[in-house]
């Protein structure tokens, strides 16, 4: 069962276990921003990996791209965020804290937590707006001239390659350009734990389609989005795909579908599929005078393709992948154990490898197995402790299987496979073991 306590334990668990850190924990930590740990960070890997292998490698129709961080200026001013990235902020008069406006009824006053902003003797300003970008200069010279934007999503750098890629790939549409990586949003507020932070990592995919197709594949990646979360073992009833109102649609987009999880702290967006028409290929064609149309060759015509495009956080995704996961189960013999039921594709580590005591020869088979295993797993040797506290502790942080080497190893050359879910055991040769991971994981 999920505690009602579920995010605080979890916070503590990825501390405690190395998921992820506090950044520059020993200056005091940096608010909103986040390390990653030896286990968050294979994590991390392997949730952008599944992405990877269903939206790009798995696909004869999209490819993958890797654009800078740094991009020109001019780029953010065509897509509308220089003038429209804003969000309302409010600042209160007596204690200085800032809201974002239209939030105002998830916030609390800093001072008097029990309260919402404006709620306590604080008199709020009239709401301005406030440009989520963040401003850097290039070069030695900081001038106006010299300003730059971390980018705020990564979409603008498949959009301003489009006539490269069409033009190095034997592609057409419908094709898309997929790209993972960094972005930074100076976000007013930032909130629970690493769902929202001001530093952090986006999966985007521009699947481009001749126009009158658009509703159809609009249609299609919302369902691959949702079952992308499904078939990593996210349970169904806590995802839900919710449709933007017309007022709540981006200048751009003629439709638009929020993936929302409900999380301990609320039903929470997780993932937006947009169609987000011909407007960015139009704009930037018609900022730089380049030709940003498709030809295509069979029918002689020169179009704009549509975009529908799905945009991922990979933070977010990880939220939503341990808090999905975690369970506190009480266990027949009165005892109780923690455990996280990872996808074993995402689990950071695949099998524990144990021998049962330290002596009789059992540690050198198991350390056989471990060199054995490691060329293609992640696996983990641990030989200290009672065998069921290495179960536990292997249970907490996702561990699908644990094998242990005990003396009938010896005779027989076989292991036992405890499974983490049903904590099941059975026995399995050696020498097949490699093959029933591969098997149980999916490779
Ligand atoms: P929100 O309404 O939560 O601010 P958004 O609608 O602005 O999100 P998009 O611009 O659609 O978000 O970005 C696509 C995805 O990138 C989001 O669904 C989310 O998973 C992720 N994302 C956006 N902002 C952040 C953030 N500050 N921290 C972590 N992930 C984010």
């Amino acid at each position: 069962m999920k505690p009602a306590d579920t995010m605080e334990k979890l916070v503590s668990l990825c501390k405690r276990r190395g998921f992820v850190f506090p950044s520059s924990e020993i200056y005091g930590g940096l608010k909103s921003c986040w390390d990653y740990g030896p286990l968050g960070v294979e994590l991390k890997r392997n949730v952008k990996d599944a992405w990877w292998n269903a939206l790009v490698r798995g696909r004869s129709d999209v490819v993958g791209l890797d654009t800078s961080i740094l991009m020109h200026p001019k780029v953010w001013e065509t897509s509308g965020h220089v003038s429209g990235f804003n969000d309302p902020l409010v600042d209160c008069k007596k204690c200085k804290a800032r809201f974002r406006a239209d939030t105002l009824d998830t916030q609390v006053c800093p001072e008097k937590p029990s309260k919402r902003p404006g709620e306590c003797d604080g008199e709020l300003t009239e709401p301005r707006q406030f440009n989520l970008m963040f401003k850097t200069n290039m070069g030695p010279v900081e001038s106006q001239e010299s300003a730059v934007y971390l980018r705020p999503e990564t979409a603008q750098g498949i959009f301003v390659n489009f006539k490269n890629v069409l033009e190095t790939s034997r592609v057409k549409p419908p094709f898309g350009i997929a790209q993972q990586g960094k972005s930074f949003r100076n976000e007013i507020v930032t909130e629970n734990f690493i769902f929202r932070s001001r530093e952090f990592e986006q999966m985007e995919m521009e699947f481009f389609v001749p126009p009158a197709e658009a509703d159809t594949w609009y249609e299609y990646w919302c369902k691959e989005r949702l079952q992308w979360f499904l078939d990593l073992g996210v349970d169904p009833d806590r995802m839900r795909l919710r449709e933007h109102e017309s007022n709540e649609l981006a200048h751009y987009s003629k439709a638009c579908a929020d993936l929302e999880y409900q999380f301990p702290f609320g039903w929470k967006e997780l993932e937006g599929v947009a169609n987000r028409t011909d407007f960015d290929l139009k704009r930037h064609q018609e900022a730089t005078g380049r030709d940003l149309r498709f030809f295509d060759d069979q029918t002689k015509e020169r179009y704009w393709p549509y975009v529908i495009e799905p945009a991922l956080g990979v933070d977010r995704a990880i939220l939503v992948f341990l808090v999905d996961g975690y369970d506190e189960e009480a266990l027949e013999d009165g005892d109780s154990r923690t455990v996280l039921h990872l996808h074993p594709k995402l689990a950071p580590i695949k099998a524990g490898i144990f021998p049962l005591v330290k002596k009789d020869g059992l540690p050198d088979i198991a350390h056989k197995l471990e060199e054995d295993l490691r060329k293609q797993f992640n696996v983990f040797y641990d030989q200290s402790g009672a065998i069921g506290r290495r179960y536990r502790r292997q249970d907490e942080i996702g561990t699908p299987f644990c094998i242990t080497v005990d003396h009938d190893s010896k005779e027989n050359g076989t292991v036992t496979i405890r499974d983490r879910d049903t904590m099941a055991q059975e026995r399995v040769a050696i020498d097949a073991v490699a093959a029933f991971l591969r098997g149980k994981i999916g490779y």
